[in-house]
């Protein structure tokens, strides 16, 4: 039986030789040359004029939203379906998210039903890009602007995906990228600010650097935090980007992969791409109409590891909030979906086993 991990990175040579260098010259903290050559690579990458190296996707959601000034009393929209990070970000600053359902078909969130939930005292929306698939940001950015709003978007599993030629985390206000282990670019754990807002960009260095003065080091006139990733991070993230051409280029050909092997399959819903952008496939996520739970662990005994799709943000017991709301759509799909394993070390034989696996069971139950 083989095993197919759902996630397994893969460490180009160049992060390699990079981290090396960055431990042998003795440059191993938040200090050191590979950090200000990845942020710039980084910014020229996705188009933006500043980029901001930060601990985590988490950090710079939160360094992202402490920089617009979002706090106490605030509301920011967020879609019920996403990584716990995106609502837990807007509650680290005191604010209140307020979420909002998506649509069936991109697990997007549905921009059509933002407006009914802004009031007085929204500040910001946060859309995010679900598993490698742009939102459709032109009615999002024509919703903020018409109500004055910021607009930061959730980039964390998008690295390189466009939407209308732009590259996403260059859309909006002030946006935030991941590099957890299991993301398109990774530096172990750390995160990115990217910004074309010079104040913005600043108040995110001075915030992520715990906010000393700069008049006068060691006084602080608002509460800063220490979200300074290390050297060696930035050397990895640095190795990483300069392949990212080709990262890109296997993450389009697995899902060729996946969608040509599963398209037959009865009642196994596959990832949709759009007109308006371009599809990184971070996950591959998948949907069945019922019995999601015992598949995976059918599959799990035979070798292939998934992970089920993400709770509502709202029944979550951590924010348990509008709770007497509906969000039919995220609680129809976070019950039926689940994405199959989508690391860049998995080989073409592994999909094959994945998709055969599958089918059969599928299948023959
Ligand atoms: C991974 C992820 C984050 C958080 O990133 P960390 O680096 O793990 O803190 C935030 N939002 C989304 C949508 C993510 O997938």
């Amino acid at each position: 039986m083989m095993r197919v991990p759902v996630n397994e990175p893969l460490i180009t040579d160049a992060a390699k030789a990079y981290v090396t260098q960055a431990l042998e010259t003795g440059w191993i903290s938040s200090a050191g040359p590979f950090i200000e050559q990845f942020e710039e690579a980084y910014a020229k990458f996705i188009g933006v004029k500043h980029a901001i190296f930060v601990t985590s996707g988490t950090s710079a959601l939160h360094t992202s939203l402490r920089a617009l000034d979002i706090g106490p009393g605030d509301e920011v929209i967020v879609p019920d379906f996403t990584m716990i990070a995106s609502p837990f970000s807007v509650m680290y600053t005191g604010a209140t998210p307020v979420f909002v359902d998506i649509d069936p078909e991109t697990l997007n969130i549905d921009a059509a039903l933002i407006e009914s939930k802004i009031t007085s005292r929204t500040k910001a929306i946060m859309p995010v890009h679900i598993y490698g698939l742009p939102c459709d940001m032109d009615p999002i950015m024509e919703i903020a602007e018409r109500h004055n709003l910021a607009v930061v978007e959730d980039a964390a599993e998008v690295h390189g995906a466009t939407y209308k030629g732009k590259k996403c985390g260059s859309i909006g206000t002030i946006n935030a990228f991941s590099f957890y282990g299991n993301k398109i670019i990774t530096t172990g754990e750390g995160g990115m600010v990217t910004t074309d807002d010079d104040a913005l960009a600043a108040r995110a260095r001075w915030l992520k650097d715990l906010a000393h003065s700069p008049q006068k080091r060691f006084k602080h006139d608002e509460l800063g935090y220490n979200y300074r990733p290390t050297n060696m991070q930035a050397a990895i993230g640095l190795g990483q980007l300069e392949s990212i051409d080709m990262l890109l280029k296997r993450k389009r050909s697995m899902a060729a992969l996946y969608n040509e092997r599963l398209s037959d399959i009865q009642g196994l819903t596959l990832p949709v791409t759009k007109d308006y952008c371009e599809n990184v496939y971070w996950m591959y996520a998948v949907m069945v109409k019922n019995g999601r739970d015992d598949l995976c662990k059918t599959l799990k005994e035979r070798g292939v590891d998934t992970r089920e799709f993400f709770l509502p943000c709202h029944s979550q017991p951590a924010i348990n909030m509008q709770m007497n709301e509906a969000f039919p759509v995220t609680e129809e799909v976070s019950g039926r979906g689940f994405y199959l394993p989508s690391g860049l070390a998995i080989t073409d034989e592994q999909i094959i086993y994945v998709c055969e696996t599958l089918t059969d069971v599928m299948h023959n139950g």
